[in-house]
């Protein structure tokens, strides 16, 4: 490989590499030119460390994709495809959508495979991988039996690494929407309009515990989607209300409910803001048995993560007003600023203020198919706990 970049001798990764990000300020020296994208061999004090793709415009300057001398080809592709294919034939259970390749934490930087059916929904998120795109692509077509690929490469990252947003069809299967299945519950799909590839996949072992856990009476799912913990939850019987600030994800909602046959009593869909609707119902006394807190990520930076534990404390401190005597409150974070402790934390805090008290009833974490890598933590993203909370004295 002619364009090669040598490390400082600082560099964590200068010998090892156990994590697949080289920032810029880890590079003492480029060699032979290398333009946005290109391959690039990297070498630390020990010598050769890897092979990965550069790109100058990002902090993250280079992404890791073998340690070893390979070839980077459909034929490398090709393994770790099989390879993270392999693995969710174990890991994921009572479903047809899931993730297939989850980017780092599959050895894959920058490149997302989500099965919906037999609709595969592909993201090239970064410089390095849309420039690799035909040997991916071919791999991934090899590997996998489909009968549509869509492209759902419009994130924020993408503008970050200066490429335009993509959306479309790559391979036939053309329409709007597929169903597919979760457990008892059915999902209709929306490949051009939903949010990130069409459903929070992440949630699925959560959302499938949560209906056959045994909750009772009221559920008020906030931050509900296109249904998800309201549906699962109402037909396990409970009566379910869900919020969402997108009245295009509520109307999605109401579909859904209809196509799994819960009658609109048991399962109650509004649109609003939930700092709103939770001041709202306190004012009107509504009391729940069962919260459940999934807001978006407020925090995108480390600099941004004081306004945003301000805000997870104001829905947490809410939501207990909200339980009756004694009842259960879920409550997640899918920021990887926000990790376990600070999460609990404000838990904690919120309950001081309430004088409720907690009992942690489950430790959450995202799906199987969303693997964890201890050596890469920003993998692990998705935490949360369910707890069961009671007034200071009553538990
Ligand atoms: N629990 C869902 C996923 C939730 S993702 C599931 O299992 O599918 C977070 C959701 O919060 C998104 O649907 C987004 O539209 C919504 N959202 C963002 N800000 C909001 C706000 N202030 N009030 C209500 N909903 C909000």
């Amino acid at each position: 490989m002619d364009k090669k970049v040598t490390l400082k001798k600082s560099a964590r990764l200068s010998g090892r590499c156990d994590h697949p990000w080289i920032y810029r300020s880890q590079i003492e020296k480029l060699s032979g030119d290398p333009l946005p994208g290109d391959l690039v061999g990297i070498f630390g004090k020990r010598g050769f460390v890897g092979v990965g793709y550069y790109n100058p415009r990002s902090e993250i300057t280079i992404r890791l994709l073998s340690a070893a001398p390979t070839a980077i080809d459909k034929e490398f592709f090709k393994r770790k495809i099989q390879k993270a294919v392999r693995y969710r034939e174990l890991a994921v259970k009572e479903t047809n959508a899931c993730r297939l390749i989850a980017s780092e934490a599959d050895g894959l930087p920058g490149f997302i495979v989500d099965r919906y059916g037999e609709v595969l929904v592909v993201q090239f998120l970064t410089m390095g991988m849309e420039r690799l795109r035909p040997p991916v692509l071919e791999a991934l077509k090899e590997v996998i039996p489909f009968k549509g690929i869509y492209e759902r490469s419009d994130t924020a990252l993408r503008s970050k690494e200066g490429l335009e947003a993509k959306k479309g069809w790559i391979e036939p299967m053309r329409g709007e929407e597929t169903i597919i299945q979760e457990g008892n519950i059915r999902y209709g799909v929306r490949f051009e309009a939903g949010q990130k590839t069409g459903l929070y996949l992440d949630q699925r072992e959560n959302r499938l515990e949560f209906g056959k856990w045994g909750f009772k009476g009221e559920v008020l799912d906030a931050f509900c989607y296109e249904g998800g913990f309201a549906l699962h939850l109402a037909l396990a019987g409970c009566r379910a209300l869900g919020i969402d600030s997108s009245e295009e994800a509520v109307k999605q909602a109401e579909k859904n409910r209809e196509l799994n046959g819960i009658a609109e009593e048991a399962c109650v869909f509004k649109a609003g803001n939930i700092f709103d609707e939770l001041r709202r119902m306190e004012r009107e006394a509504k009391r729940f048995d069962l919260v459940v807190l999934d807001p978006p990520s407020f925090v995108k930076s480390k600099e941004a993560l004081e306004g945003a534990l301000k805000g997870y404390k104001e829905i947490i401190l809410r939501s207990m007003k909200l339980l009756k005597q004694e009842g259960f409150l879920a409550v997640f974070s899918c920021s990887y600023h926000v990790d376990d402790n600070l999460l609990m934390q404000v838990s904690q805090s919120a309950a001081w203020d309430v004088r409720k008290r907690l009992r942690v009833v489950r430790f959450l974490k995202q799906s199987a198919d969303h693997p964890i890598d201890p050596f890469i933590p920003e993998t692990y993203y998705l935490k949360g706990f369910l707890f069961w909370v009671g007034s200071i004295d009553s538990l």
